[in-house]
């Protein structure tokens, strides 16, 4: 239905994410699990990564190996709830760089404006993955990705844990570029911007915040 979109039918990430929707999923759980889906959803998303041939000595003789090729990948977080997918990742890419980007909706043209913006550099160069576990209206998201592509980001990635409809559309027809990774497609957003069935809000359960 939508070209940009792949949903991750793992069973492990689905078993997970139906644990994490359960509203009596305490916050420790809740943290554990998406640490644990993001691992999951990174080591899919990164399937299809360039390599470069190169050689190792093992103990006994030397060999021909592989290794990734191009810059060190970028994970970056969209605050505040992004963060709790970075340390998942991180184990899997230890030598991924984080970035992060901040972003509020102002009250009266209810736009998203940014407050943080910090990027690695040779952005040209590199393979971005921005980190929001609910991808509901999009608006934060098509921001986050005209941000990377004004300094230079050709190749970005999205990885969310929900996706709206609504979302995925804005999405595309924004930034077509974009491949968009979720581990569920939801069936729409409420009036009040809550993605249906969803989790609820990802950042206060990840936080416990209210
Ligand atoms: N953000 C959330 O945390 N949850 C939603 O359902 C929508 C946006």
């Amino acid at each position: 239905m939508f070209p940009n979109l792949t949903v991750l039918a793992h069973p492990l990430i689905q078993h997970k994410l139906t644990k994490l929707r359960n509203r009596t999923t305490a916050t420790r759980d809740f943290k554990a699990l998406v640490n644990e889906i993001s691992t999951l959803m990174a080591y899919e998303a990164t399937a299809d990564l360039p390599l470069e041939p190169t050689t190792v000595e093992t103990p006994l003789e030397t060999t021909a190996g592989m290794r990734v090729a191009g810059k060190k990948l970028a994970l970056i977080p969209i605050l505040r709830a992004g963060l709790g997918m970075v340390d998942g990742i991180v184990q899997l890419i230890p030598s991924a760089r984080v970035g992060h980007i901040g972003l509020y909706r102002d009250h009266d043209t209810l736009e998203p404006v940014h407050y943080y913006f910090k990027i690695p550099g040779d952005e040209e160069d590199r393979l971005f993955f921005v980190l929001d576990p609910m991808l509901a209206t999009g608006g934060s998201a098509v921001q986050a990705m005209s941000a990377l592509k004004q300094v230079g980001a050709r190749r970005i990635r999205f990885l969310c844990i929900v996706a709206a409809p609504e979302g995925i559309k804005r999405m595309l027809d924004h930034h077509p570029d974009v491949r968009v990774f979720a581990a569920a497609l939801d069936r729409e957003l409420s009036s009040s911007g809550y993605i249906l069935p969803g989790l609820g809000d990802a950042g206060d359960r990840l936080f416990g915040t209210r």
